[in-house]
């Protein structure tokens, strides 16, 4: 089952909404991401930390390339089950710094939200351009 099915109706959007075909390249659905300042969730965790964070770097002086949280499931259906119904289990265990968070933190500091197969949640700091960091510091 594709991972949009578990989210309250019009609360998630696949890139294939956006996207003219099937099979967008990676690096396209972080553009679109971007672009459409959406919170990315896949299940494709090594791809997909690694395009956000080559992404990342092209932040310069001038330029915010911050991009709005990334969510990593496990890869099989039953590890996934364990995190739905989504508000009940997977915001429940969000929790960063010490303090409970929700989905607007994740999106608002760039978040990276992982889950386990053993159905433990990290969450942890995707890169931040000097100005969000120095304007909108995580509290
Ligand atoms: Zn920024």
């Amino acid at each position: 089952m594709h991972l949009v099915h578990w989210f309250p109706k019009g609360r998630a959007k696949t890139v294939v909404t956006h996207a003219r075909q099937r099979g967008t390249p990676d690096p396209e659905v972080v553009a679109i991401a971007f672009d459409t300042k959406r919170t990315i969730v896949t299940n494709n965790s090594k791809d997909y930390r690694r395009e956000v964070l080559a992404f990342s770097r092209q932040s310069g002086r001038a330029r915010c390339s911050d991009l709005f949280g990334l969510v990593l499931m496990p890869d099989d259906e039953a590890d996934q089950r364990q995190f739905f119904p989504l508000q009940r289990r997977l915001t429940a265990k969000l929790r960063y710094r010490g303090r409970k968070i929700d989905w607007l933190d994740v999106h608002t500091y760039n978040l990276l939200v992982q889950a386990d197969r053993d159905g433990r949640v990290s969450v942890s700091q995707l890169p931040r351009c000097a100005f969000c960091e120095r304007d909108l510091p995580f509290r």
